[in-house]
């Protein structure tokens, strides 16, 4: 009877949920996002923003700028990327996953979940909280959009770039950054929440105070 009652304990708990919590795009004062292109998500690429990032408190302004950079001088719609996650592993909402990204290098992003980690990994490592909110991003990413781990790579294994830089790239290589994701998908059901209005706001203020 102890054996059942073990037995039945373990198979009625429910299973533990990963849930990846995203600033949505007011929290960080986005700018209108023009058309986009649709498209059906079928892989994910990783990228860095190729811009140091010495302070976590400057990611805010950081991805303000890159967004103004690629509408006002390169005269995208919004944006490049779908995702941008800090040194702290925040995860910020960027372009719609609905449109295709944009990109600067010779190849097609039609179909590519872009995530971007802001940093410059071909001088900087990778810090552990960034590298797990990028892997716990992919989870969502890969389980909603019914991918596998195999479907991510890293932008230099598409057109010739140091994106994701050195140091991020050998995590991919590696399959490194697979387990992880596969780690987390291994606990149970990935679901993405998004933070907005006043609790955004919140978030915000603390990560440009340093908390
Ligand atoms: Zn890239």
């Amino acid at each position: 009877m102890v054996a059942d009652e073990t037995t039945t304990s373990s198979a009625t708990s429910p299973a533990a949920l990963t849930v990846v919590e995203v600033l949505c795009r007011e929290s960080w004062a986005a700018a209108p996002a023009g058309a986009g292109t649709p498209h059906t998500i079928d892989q994910i690429t990783v990228h860095h923003s190729a811009t140091r990032l010495d302070d976590n408190r400057d990611v805010v302004d950081h991805i303000r700028r890159y967004q103004r950079d690629h509408q006002q001088s390169r005269g995208w719609v919004d944006l490049a990327y779908h995702y941008v996650i800090d040194a702290r592993g925040n995860v910020y909402e960027a372009r719609s996953t609905d449109f295709v990204g944009d990109t600067s290098t010779n190849y097609d992003p039609t179909g590519h979940f872009l995530a971007m980690c802001d940093g410059n990994f071909e001088e900087q490592d990778v810090p552990e909280p960034q590298f797990d909110g990028l892997a716990r991003l992919l989870a969502w990413g890969v389980h909603q959009y019914g991918l596998t781990v195999e479907s991510i790579s890293g932008h230099r294994d598409h057109a010739p770039t140091a994106c994701p830089g050195q140091n991020l790239y050998e995590q991919v290589e590696s399959g490194e950054l697979a387990r992880r994701v596969q780690a987390h998908l291994a606990v149970g059901p990935v679901e993405r929440r998004l933070v907005c209005g006043a609790e955004a706001g919140r978030r915000i203020d603390a990560i440009q105070a340093g908390a």
